[in-house]
């Protein structure tokens, strides 16, 4: 028997299980669909963190979004009874005119956002961990921290099935259809119907959303936990970074969130090769192990032990980097997530609140201008 529901979503991920938390909250019946278990490791999710940040760099139109999202995170976080993310602090250094630079003082003033500009030896005075060269300068903002990617999507999801979401894991979606009435989804186990569909497939939009027109490279990342030659503790209290060479290559970390023995998150800002989800070397080769080395240690002399542990996982990259969020331009039913190129966690719940609003009545009270992807489509 074919089973019914306002609204069906794919992908239970990060965007995924925040549009069915959003979707069941607002009393719609709503059945999630996900192929792998809840909160898993093969996708974009995971890791144990992701920065958090508001002096946006990539483009000031996604601030109103960020000021929203920390809104809802906050919500989370007390509804869930969970500490999905923490605000530590964030540092964005580099010459000062790099993108991360000037870019989050552009994004800074433009929307008045509380933030610290800091010459090199004050960066070093304040924060004995880094050491950038003479020439750098940073923007230091304190309402800037980490989510818990695994712990966010979970949560998600808890409160989805709480608000009476059917959820459904281990169940690949093969096909969907938009009737013009409503849509059909099919799993190898069962046909649904519904009124609505929200498409959130991460890196698997390639096959799933073909007919949307748009490029999305798939690319293989990887994350590093270095175990520091003086122990974890000295660096438990740092903030979060991102620090561009002035070669213009990127890298950021985290404090040491895991422990003792956790080592401390750094890692590559879009530095990947090409992959599929079915093709992706899930090797950490020591060679990748040994550069990250070198080039952290540019920044942070004192992250200088082994890796204690490393993964890797995948962005969605669009052309221009800009998310797709949207109605899909051929099917008044579906509304589709995807092409977070790398930098889409931190607005996981705004994503979630915008997605359920475009579903169910075609509008949102977000501005997303920039995420359309009819501008890809004619690039
Ligand atoms: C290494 C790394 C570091 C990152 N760092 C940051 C950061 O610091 N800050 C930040 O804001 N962002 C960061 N990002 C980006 C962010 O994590 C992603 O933008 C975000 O997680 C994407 O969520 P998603 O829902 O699109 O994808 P996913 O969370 O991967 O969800 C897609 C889901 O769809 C499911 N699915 C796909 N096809 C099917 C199907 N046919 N049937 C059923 N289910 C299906 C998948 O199994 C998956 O669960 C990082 C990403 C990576 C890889």
């Amino acid at each position: 028997m074919t089973e019914t529901y306002d609204v069906i979503v794919i992908g239970l991920g990060g965007m995924g299980s925040a549009a069915a938390y959003h979707l069941a909250r607002g009393g719609h019946r709503v059945l999630g669909l996900e192929r792998f278990t809840p909160a898993h490791s093969n996708g974009s999710s995971h890791g144990g963190s992701r920065i958090i940040r508001q002096s946006y760099f990539e483009d000031p139109a996604y601030v109103p979004l960020l000021l929203r999202a920390y809104e809802l995170w906050e919500r989370l976080a007390r509804d869930a009874g969970d500490e999905v993310y923490r605000l530590t602090g964030g540092l964005y250094v580099g010459p000062p005119e790099c993108v991360t630079v000037a870019g989050s003082i552009r994004a800074s003033r433009e929307w008045s956002l509380p933030h610290d500009l800091l010459d090199a030896r004050e960066i070093r005075t304040r924060f004995p961990n880094f050491t950038p060269e003479p020439h750098f300068i940073g923007l230091y903002e304190e309402l800037a921290g980490f989510a818990r990617p695994e712990r966010t999507v979970a949560a998600h999801l808890r409160l989805a099935a709480a608000h009476g979401a059917t959820l459904r894991f281990g169940e690949v979606v093969e096909s969907w259809r938009d009737s013009g009435t409503g849509v059909t989804v099919s799993t190898a186990s069962g046909t649904y119907t519904a009124g609505r569909l929200v498409i959130c497939p991460g890196a698997w939009a390639p096959g799933l959303l073909a007919d949307l027109g748009v490029e999305i490279d798939i690319e293989r990342q990887v994350m590093y936990w270095l175990q520091p030659d003086t122990g974890a503790e000295r660096f438990e209290h740092d903030p979060i970074y991102i620090a561009e060479n002035d070669s213009g290559a990127q890298i950021y970390g985290f404090p040491a969130i895991d422990g003792p023995d956790g080592g401390v998150k750094t890692a590559f800002f879009r530095k990947g090769i090409r992959c599929t989800p079915d093709t992706i070397d899930r090797t950490v080769h020591p060679a990748e192990i040994d550069e990250m080395r070198t080039r952290v240690g540019e920044l942070l002399p004192a992250l200088n032990g082994p890796a204690v542990h490393a993964a890797t996982c995948m962005y969605s990259n669009t052309a221009d980097q800009h998310f797709v969020i949207a109605r899909h331009p051929a099917h008044h039913s579906v509304t589709v997530a995807c092409g977070f190129s790398g930098h889409g966690f931190k607005f996981v719940p705004v994503v979630g609140e915008i997605l359920a609003e475009l579903a169910m009545t075609g509008t949102t009270r977000h501005p997303i201008d920039l995420f359309a992807p009819q501008r890809l489509v004619s690039l």
